[in-house]
């Protein structure tokens, strides 16, 4: 039987300890091939550094820029229950476009906090991501016990403070547990330096953690990625995407939004599985139709959707809650387009018509909206309009058509999640 497998991202400060955790759950798991931890060491070695189990994370980033390792954004490791896929990210901002743009999406979280520093701005605001994001797995590690002599009333203190800003953005952590990643202590194995603690270590309560299905009875929502020519039948077009949720099925007819043109599928294949009757949520496709095909960006739904819950959102103007990532404010205005807005394969050009709520996501601090702009690392409640229609849904309902980046020129430089889909 196939090994489950869940999608994991460690969140937290720089430097509290986030690629030393990840090198230990590497090492400690026994997930790391043969003689890969005496490559790294030797490596360090030669560069006269004293081994460091971050550098393990930096190893395996080197090696996928050489393309040594296939993966490009991806680390497993395994217990003995399941593999876990770590998503993780270079940067801070490449981390927070990548947790929004889903490219890759987290089933849990973990957020590292050390306790010699205690919590921190950025700690507080990926903690205001996790929650922005609907993540609700969540493992808080209190790294760097060694610091702080393994301290309990040290421990203690910081979680005070983690919980007093923890229940005012309401996530609410599954486990917390103190840590030492450069050790070892609470990570794979149980601390002896830590009697009074009784809780599981960090994999043991990863392991507790539920595999997110998506449920297969959502209305089918189904974003065209590409157009091929069928290579058996060369006047034939076959329609590649990812189901994002409900069913596809073989005979089914089609309404690609926001086009409106209606298809009946003739057939459904997946690469190496070839012919199937159907394809449910997160399943990489190509469908036949029975005309010329919808082009990349349309969305395809059942044609009758009125019965099977609901009819696909057309929209043009809509509420979301907006995370800004760029040194350059957002400053609303009805003149231009200047943004691109990016959901699943959809890609319009778009504006911000007004900000209703503006918030600092670090220290929650509600700003004036009427200042209008938006400043890094501000969230903001906005109304976005596109230069055409799109199709979405809300991020609670579909997250794969609730959530989107917005560019302007090359840079993403917000992420956010459609929280109504008309103003
Ligand atoms: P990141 O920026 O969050 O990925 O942090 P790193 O994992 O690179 O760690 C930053 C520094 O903290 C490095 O020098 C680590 O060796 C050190 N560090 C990480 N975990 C621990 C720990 O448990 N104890 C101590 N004493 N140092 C640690």
């Amino acid at each position: 039987m196939e090994r489950e497998s869940l999608a994991l991202v460690l969140v937290g400060h720089v430097d509290h300890g986030k690629s030393t955790l990840i090198g230990r759950l590497l090492c400690d798991t026994g997930s790391l091939p043969e003689g890969k931890m005496e490559e790294i060491e030797a490596a360090a070695r030669a560069e006269g550094k004293e081994f460091e189990f971050g550098f393990i994370l930096d190893h395996l980033h080197e090696e996928r820029e050489r393309g040594i390792t296939i993966d490009t954004t991806q680390t497993f490791f395994t217990s003995p229950t399941r593999d876990y896929v770590i998503i993780d990210a270079p940067g801070h901002k490449e981390f927070i476009k990548n947790m929004i743009t889903g490219a890759s999406q987290a089933e849990a979280a973990v957020l590292i906090c050390s306790v010699a520093e205690g919590v921190q701005e950025q700690t507080k605001r990926h903690a205001y991501l996790i929650e922005l994001l609907g993540l609700e797995q969540v493992v808080v590690a209190y790294n760097k016990m060694d610091l702080v002599g393994f301290d309990r009333a040290r421990f203690l203190d910081v979680k005070r403070d983690m919980g007093a800003f923890l229940d005012r953005i309401g996530v609410r952590p599954s486990i917390e547990v103190p840590i030492s990643a450069r050790d070892g202590d609470n990570v794979a194995e149980r601390s002896e330096k830590m009697p009074w603690y009784d809780g599981p270590t960090v994999v043991d309560a990863l392991d507790v953690f539920e595999k997110i299905t998506p449920p297969r009875e959502k209305p089918l929502r189904f974003p065209v990625q590409d157009v091929y020519e069928d290579p058996e039948e060369p006047d034939r077009r076959i329609v590649v995407g990812r189901v994002e949720s409900g069913t596809l099925r073989e005979g089914q007819r089609l309404r690609f939004l926001p086009d409106d043109e209606v298809r009946t599928v003739l057939s459904v294949r997946q690469y190496a599985r070839g012919n199937l009757e159907t394809a449910g949520p997160g399943e990489c496709i190509g469908v036949v139709c029975d005309a010329g095909p919808p082009e990349r960006g349309q969305v395809g739904c059942p044609a009758d959707s009125q019965g099977q819950g609901g009819k696909a959102n057309v929209t043009d103007r809509f509420r979301a809650s907006v995370f800004w990532l760029s040194a350059t404010p957002l400053e609303p205005g009805n003149a231009d387009w200047p943004l691109t807005f990016k959901c699943a394969t959809q890609a319009r050009p778009c504006r911000a018509a007004a900000i209703r709520e503006r918030v600092d996501s670090g220290t929650l601090e509600h700003l004036p909206p009427d200042a209008g702009r938006l400043e890094e690392t501000e969230v903001g409640e906005l109304v976005l309009e596109t230069a055409g229609p799109v199709v979405l849904e809300s991020f609670y309902d579909v997250q794969e058509l609730g959530r989107f980046v917005l560019v302007r020129g090359r840079d993403v430089v917000a992420g956010g999640i459609v929280t109504h889909v008309r103003d």
